[in-house]
Parts: structure tokens; C-alpha cells; sequence
């Protein structure tokens, strides 16, 4: 049964029992309406009450200043990876409306710490690249720092970073989720996102994904885009959350029409969105339903974000103490070497010695803990004695809904393996 598992999964993850087992029963008879929530009509009062709810508790938990829309769209962070080039090209073109033989096209700034990050950059260089032979590209994507030659297990450090004073935005992921790094909050923090390096009036953009309300967000309002998808502390998959600052919901065809940018397709533009409230068309009503239901459930019984981060900060602390420990035994090697760059989200590892990991794997089943294998991509092939041999390491993902008390059973299974 559910109480007999402790599900670590990197996303989808485990979401809140009692917003479930509410959940349920909304989907077959939602508030005595006789119908399911997933059964009417997104544009109903029914409805309409469930998104704006939504809306006004994510605005109070993570303090959203008043000069930013809340979006709920879908395509899920993959689809912002698209979304945020084509609207901040628009924003930037009708910026600088002038013909289109003198436009330039614009330094858009990665910042590449991981997988995501690295796959974003792709993605603006592939929709960038011109469309046809010599015509001009519409951005000129570009690598400000990366940490990819160390196999990203430690995050930039401040002087390696090179920004440029004119690019449309500089983009970063605040969690990497795969490979388990994350900005650390505060500014005096050596491995804080460097906010005051990147020049006024270039626009910051950040991934959001796989941190979202598990603490405050630093710096929130020198941001022009945050945005997550939910499926790991808010909701189901199908539904990603965008804050957008009101001056960049801008008319994207008015901006194509000046030349020298791509159209935006219409589920996409940011400006199209919040005009409908985000009813342009229909939107994942069951992921929103669950996420609404998440969002009272944080606010009410989880002591808000301050709440949150407080038992997300232990839950952390506590794992990687462990994995310290272990460490200095030699049984386990954490990924990430700088400790101030460890996600809170996402603690990747490795069990030291040959054939150790499946052994440790087969033991955390039995106990009950899932979901725990590392993911495909950062895979390492070993070479022993008897041939070679494939792992993934370990990935324990503790997001909102993971207790400390899962969190303290893994580690005396960790202690327990590795003495
Ligand atoms: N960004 C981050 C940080 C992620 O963890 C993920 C997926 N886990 C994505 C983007 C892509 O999200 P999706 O699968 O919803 O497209």
C-alpha cells in the first residue's frame, strides 16, 4: 500500500495523500455538482473558482510582486524552452523598432550547469538558426558560462562567468535535476547566481522546474520569466506555471511584423494567455484541479514556504550528513564537490565498490524505498576484472511531499549498507 512505500521519483513525484484521496473523489463528484471536475466545462463557475484559487495562492506563498502575471500553460518546461526565446525575441524586437536591414539580431546568454540548462541552449540555437540560406539568424545564442568540462558537478565559479552588457536575456536553470546542483539562496553564498554581473536592463530568465516553492526565491523581482513544470512539488504533469513581468506579455505578431523574428505559435505567446486568464484554450483542468488543492494544503498545514524551507533545509542537511559520513568510509561518493552547490531537491550519489550499487538498490526495494536508481544519462560505465559493467548511480529526489521521516528511514538504511 502507499504507507508501506517511501517514493523518492525525480518527477513525476509523490504528491500530498490527503490532496489525493481528495482529488479523488472531485474527479467522480466534484463539490455534490453530480459531475466530475475533469467533466465541466472550463469556462464554469465551477472551474473559474478552481484557477483563480490557484492563481491567488501561488501569488500569497511565493509573495509574486503585483507587476507579474501568473500563467498556467502546457508543453511543460520543454515547451518554455521554445516559449521563452520566441516571446523575449518579440519583446526585444519591438524594443528596437527600427527597419529591418539595420536590426541586429540579439546575444541571448546561457548560463549551462547540467542537462537542462544544456538542452534549453539547444533548443534557442535550433530556433535561432536561419530559415534558409543567407538570411540573417533571428538570435545569436551563446555559452556565458558552463561547467560541462567537470562534468557538471560544481556550479561556475564568479569569475567565470562572461556575460554580454547587450544580450535580450541571460537564461539559467536554478535547479538541475539530474545531476543534483543548485544555486544556493543567498547572495553572500560563494556559488549564488551573480546577479549583479549581468547588466541592467538585460532580462533574467530561470528554470525553475524542480525547486519551485520548496524555499523563497532570490532576487525575485530582478527576474523577467520564472517558470516550472509541476510535476515534482505542485502538481500532476500537463501543467507549468509561468511568471511572467507584465511589460513582456507583449503582442508577438505586432513584433513579426518588423521583420527579422520568428511568429510565436498562439498557445504560446505569453500575451495571448493573459488576456484569457489563461482560458485561451482549454487547459489541463484535472493537473490544475490537484495542483489548487496542493497549493491550500501547503498554505494551511505545511507553515507556508517559510514552512517549507525550513523542513526542506532539514531533510537535506540530514541526507547529505549521511552520505558525509559514508563518504569518509569510503561506501559512497556524492556527486556534486562543492557542498554549497547540493540541490535540496535532487541528492545524486554513488555506493562505492564493484557491484555495490545493485546490491544497494536491492536492499532500498525491500525496505520500501523506490524510485531510487539515478537517471539514464548520467551513467558511467565501470571496467572490473570480469568485464564491463553499466551505473547509473543513485538519485533520492525529497520534493515537498517526501517527510523527514522517509528521508530519516533512508538514512539508516544508508548508515545500516555502509558500515
Ligand atoms: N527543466 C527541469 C529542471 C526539469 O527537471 C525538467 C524535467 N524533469 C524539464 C525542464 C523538462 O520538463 P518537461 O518534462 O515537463 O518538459
Amino acid at each position: 500500500t502507499r504507507d508501506q512505500v517511501h517514493n523518492f521519483a525525480a518527477g513525476p513525484s509523490p504528491l500530498p495523500t490527503k490532496c489525493l484521496e481528495e482529488a479523488a473523489l472531485g474527479l467522480l463528484n466534484y463539490e455534490d455538482t453530480g459531475m466530475g471536475i475533469c467533466e465541466l466545462s472550463h469556462r464554469g463557475k465551477e472551474f473559474k473558482a478552481v484557477i483563480e484559487g490557484a492563481e491567488a495562492d501561488l501569488r500569497s506563498l511565493l509573495q509574486v510582486p503585483d507587476n507579474y502575471t501568473i500563467l498556467f500553460s502546457q508543453g511543460g518546461g520543454t515547451g518554455q524552452f521554445s516559449a521563452v526565446v520566441l516571446n523575449l525575441l518579440a519583446a526585444h524586437r519591438l524594443a528596437h523598432p527600427v527597419p529591418a536591414e539595420e536590426f541586429k539580431p540579439p546575444v541571448l546568454d546561457y548560463v549551462l550547469t547540467g542537462s537542462w540548462s544544456s538542452k534549453a541552449y539547444a533548443e534557442a540555437q535550433r530556433l535561432c538558426a536561419p530559415p534558409f540560406p543567407n538570411c540573417p539568424a533571428f538570435g545569436q545564442p551563446r555559452i556565458a558560462a558552463s561547467t560541462k568540462s567537470t562534468s557538471w558537478t560544481r556550479l561556475p565559479s564568479r569569475d567565470e562567468y562572461n556575460f554580454s552588457k547587450d544580450a535580450a536575456y541571460v537564461y539559467y536553470c536554478e535547479n538541475e535535476t539530474i545531476n543534483g546542483i543548485e544555486f544556493p539562496p543567498k547572495a553572500e553564498d560563494k556559488e549564488a547566481f551573480p546577479f549583479d554581473l549581468v547588466s541592467e536592463g538585460v532580462e533574467i530568465v530561470a528554470d525553475y522546474s524542480s525547486s519551485f516553492i520548496s524555499r523563497p526565491i532570490p532576487n525575485f523581482s530582478r527576474h523577467a520569466i520564472i517558470y516550472a513544470g509541476a510535476q515534482k512539488n505542485l502538481g500532476p504533469s500537463g501543467v507549468t506555471v509561468l511568471i511572467v513581468r507584465n511589460d513582456l506579455l507583449v503582442d508577438t505578431t505586432e513584433a513579426s511584423k518588423l521583420g527579422c523574428i520568428p511568429a510565436v505559435p498562439i498557445t504560446y505567446e505569453y500575451k495571448i494567455l493573459a488576456n484569457n486568464k489563461s482560458l485561451y484554450n482549454t487547459p489541463p483542468t484535472f493537473p490544475i484541479y490537484v495542483s489548487a488543492l496542493v497549493l491550500k494544503h501547503l498554505i494551511k498545514n505545511k507553515g507556508g514556504l517559510e514552512g517549507l524551507e525550513q523542513t526542506n533545509r532539514e531533510k537535506a542537511q540530514t541526507l547529505y550528513e549521511t552520505l558525509e559520513n559514508a563518504e569518509k568510509k569510503g561506501k559512497a561518493k556524492l556527486v556534486v564537490r562543492d557542498s554549497s552547490a547540493r540541490s535540496w531537491m535532487n541528492v545524486t550519489f554513488n555506493i562505492e565498490g564493484e557491484g555495490e550499487e545493485k546490491k544497494f538498490l536491492e536492499g532500498a526495494e525491500k525496505r520500501g524505498f523506490r524510485q531510487l536508481k539515478g537517471h539514464r544519462s548520467v551513467g558511467v560505465l565501470f571496467a572490473d576484472s570480469e568485464g564491463f559493467f553499466f551505473s547509473a548511480g543513485i538519485r533520492a529526489s525529497i520534493y515537498n511531499a517526501v517527510t523527514i521521516e522517509s528521508v530519516k528511514l533512508l538514512c539508516d538504511y544508508i548508515n545500516e549498507f555502509c558500515n
